[in-house]
């Protein structure tokens, strides 16, 4: 389905688009024909990912500095795009923030600075373009980033546990309110992807890193191409029944933790070998007993 005119008219806004995953995201969505609109804090950065991707894919691609924990910031520059461009057709809320912290440590302030942009800045975005769709009684799409952690929580990254669930939550419940009304929202949830914010926040030593890549079945980070590629599925028309899912892309790492086995995928034959004699030898005796 990933042909060159996918998303060809497609009129698609990523928050959080100069860097990272929403850069990835939006070139793919641009190879596929749509036309971008990317918004962040910093002017600069974005203007140099579009020259980047306009110049890579030979797409169209707009810059909107904007701070998404703004309401009426976020809404003055969706009704720009909507009159100097056109209407959206869809959106995906990809920016946040996040760090790692002892809860006790946190701040107030530390809180409110990752809910505002993860919580209430992706509500504000999904809202200012929803009541547009509705409004001129057209459909439209919405993918939002998340993380596993909408399903298990996650220690010290409490802000953004808590905001991310808030999202999956947004999601699931929109897709009932909005469905009627041809609006489709879906989200994914990615594993670890190296990008700048994440590497520098998350995983910030080689030791980290290394016990992160451990514990994932799949024994990898992800690639940005998978996830983009991912998402370009879930905004296309052609799986337009999809809606109110959350999806993980992740190497199987949240179900590894689910499960109370995963950590023995490090054991080796020899070591099987002698578990397997250690049950053999707790049945035989359990044999030996129920025959006296
Ligand atoms: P990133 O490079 O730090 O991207 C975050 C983007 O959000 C930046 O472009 C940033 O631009 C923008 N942003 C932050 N605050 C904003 C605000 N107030 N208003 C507007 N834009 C704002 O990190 P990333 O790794 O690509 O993460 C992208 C998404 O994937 C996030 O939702 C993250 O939670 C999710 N995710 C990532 C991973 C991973 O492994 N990378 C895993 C799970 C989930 P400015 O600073 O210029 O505003």
């Amino acid at each position: 389905m990933f042909r060159a005119d996918l998303f060809k008219g497609k009129r698609i806004l990523v928050t959080g688009g100069g860097t990272g995953l929403g850069k990835a995201m939006a070139g793919r969505l641009m190879e596929l024909g749509a036309e971008l609109h990317i918004c962040g804090r910093r002017e600069g950065v974005l203007k140099d990912t579009a020259a980047e991707l306009a110049g890579r894919t030979g797409g169209r691609i707009f810059t909107w500095p904007c701070d998404i924990r703004v309401a009426a910031a976020v809404d003055e520059m969706i009704g720009r795009i909507w009159q100097d461009h056109g209407p959206l057709d869809s959106l995906v809320n990809n920016a946040a923030g996040n760090f790692i912290a002892k809860t006790e440590d946190l701040s107030p302030r530390g809180f409110d600075a990752i809910a505002n942009i993860v919580l209430h800045g992706s509500f504000y975005v999904t809202q200012a373009t929803g009541k547009r769709w509705i409004a001129a009684g057209r459909g439209g799409s919405v993918v939002s980033i998340v993380t596993t952690w909408v399903w298990t929580g996650s220690a010290f990254v409490i802000p953004s546990a808590m905001s991310k669930a808030g999202i999956a939550a947004m999601t699931q419940s929109l897709a009932v309110e909005w469905g009627p009304k041809g609006i489709r929202l879906n989200a994914i949830a990615p594993g670890p992807f190296p990008t700048e914010g994440m590497t520098k926040r998350l995983a910030p030593t080689e030791e980290l890193e290394r016990r992160m890549i451990g514990a994932i079945p799949m024994r990898r980070v992800g690639n940005l191409e998978e996830l983009a590629n991912l998402a370009a599925f879930l905004l296309a028309d052609d799986v337009g029944y999809i809606t109110g899912e959350v999806i993980a892309i992740d190497g199987g790492q949240w179900l590894n933790g689910a499960g109370g086995f995963g950590a023995l995928t490090e054991l080796s034959d020899a070591d099987w070998q002698q578990i397997r004699t250690a049950i053999e030898a707790t049945n035989a005796k359990d044999r030996a007993q129920r025959t006296v």
